[in-house]
Parts: C-alpha cells; sequence; structure tokens
C-alpha cells in the first residue's frame, strides 16, 4: 500500500486520504503509528532519489573545434581541451594550392603555360621563349616558321636558316610552368640571364639585372 501511495501519480487530497487508509489498515491490524511512518518515509525517500536521478540530464552543449593533424601535438591539444569540454575533429592539412598541384600533375605538360627551351640539334645552342599560351600551340608556331621559311617570325628559324641546322623538336620541353602572366617576363629572365649553352635568342631578356647572376652563385 505504501508503495502504491507513493508510485501512482494523485492528487493532494487523494494522497492524504490514501495516507489515512493506510493507517487505518495498520491500526486494525495491531501496527503503532509510529512504525507506519516510517516505512512511509523510507518510500517516500525512496521515490524521491528514483525521480532525481531518472530525470533527463540537462544537456551540455558540445564544443566542437577542428584540428590540423600534427602528430604527437594534436594529441596533446586534444586532451587539453577534452578538460574543458571541447570535441576534437582533424582537419586535412591539403590546401588549395596543394589541390591545384595535383591538378597541375594531371595536365599534360605541353598543354601549359611558361617558360619552354627549344634545342638545336646540329650545335649545342638552345632557344628560351615564353608563352602565356598551350607550349604545344606555341611549340607549332615556331615549326611553321622553320618548315616555312619564315625567319621574321622565328628566331629558331632564323638560327636554322642561317646556320643550316636542325632543329631538335622532340627534346623541346617546358622548363617551367608560370600561371601568372606577370611572372613569365621575370622567369624568361632569368632561364636566359643564367643559361649554360649559347642563345639563338636575338633579343636580350626582357628584364636585365645581375641579381640573376646571383642566383648562380654559391652562398658560403
Ligand atoms: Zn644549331
Amino acid at each position: 500500500m505504501a508503495h502504491r501511495l507513493y508510485s501512482i501519480p494523485m492528487e493532494k487530497e487523494d494522497f492524504e486520504a490514501e495516507r489515512k487508509k493506510i493507517h487505518e489498515a495498520a491500526d486494525l491490524n495491531g501496527y503503532d503509528e509510529e512504525f507506519v511512518n516510517k516505512i512511509l518515509r523510507k518510500h517516500g525517500r525512496k521515490r524521491h532519489r528514483r525521480n532525481a536521478t531518472t530525470l533527463e540530464p540537462e544537456k551540455e552543449e558540445i564544443k566542437r573545434i577542428s584540428l590540423p593533424f600534427f602528430p604527437k601535438l594534436t594529441n596533446t591539444i586534444q586532451n587539453d581541451l577534452k578538460q574543458h569540454g571541447f570535441r576534437t575533429a582533424y582537419k586535412s592539412n591539403h590546401t588549395l594550392k596543394d589541390l591545384l598541384c595535383s591538378l597541375k600533375d594531371k595536365i599534360p605538360r605541353d598543354e601549359m603555360s611558361g617558360i619552354y627551351e627549344i634545342p638545336c640539334k646540329s650545335c649545342p645552342a638552345i632557344y628560351i621563349g615564353q608563352t602565356r599560351r598551350k607550349f604545344k600551340v606555341r611549340l607549332k608556331e615556331h615549326k611553321n616558321a622553320v618548315d616555312n621559311d619564315r625567319p621574321n617570325e622565328s628566331s629558331v628559324a632564323v638560327h636554322s636558316k642561317e646556320n643550316n641546322h636542325v632543329i631538335d623538336w622532340d627534346n623541346a620541353k617546358l622548363k617551367k610552368c608560370v600561371r601568372k602572366p606577370s611572372h613569365l617576363n621575370a622567369w624568361e629572365s632569368m632561364f636566359i640571364e643564367t643559361a649554360e649553352k649559347p642563345l639563338m635568342n636575338e633579343d636580350d631578356a626582357p628584364i636585365t639585372s645581375a641579381l640573376f647572376q646571383l642566383t648562380k652563385q654559391k652562398i658560403i
């Protein structure tokens, strides 16, 4: 009866009526009042304790943080943050630059822009040029100028015609991929100024500076 009193939800009046019935029944069975009160208090405490522990725990807001992954360091930081209620997730260290570089690897080199070299088959001379279009397109223009004897269109055609030399088209290559057109002059100048072979180029490098020579020096 005591269990029923506390386990069935009821209004205060009904609760008191029920409590009274328990006392009467106990009295009829020869139990004294204090004994009955003791049992009722015990059930009351038990009920209270159960309610207190089965209540929905207050949801704590989970703070999340993402960290780049560096072995050792990340684990240490993660443990510290955990003590302050932060959950950590690892963030990829790959940057947009990395993605672009891997993309670059998938593009055939002759479809990129930049600084290229065309060697001569008959002598050690090379031609160094720049293109903001695809290397293969620019190479074809040089080849057409040579094949069609148009020296005014290409220094390579001039070299071939004046020396009666054969151009080594198969070993022509893009030396440096340059995406920013504004960087082309600087890169071309550096390759021209630091070239270790004779050049077919008729024009000087777009930028002349002693600084290019310094790139060849060893720092002691
Ligand atoms: Zn040559």
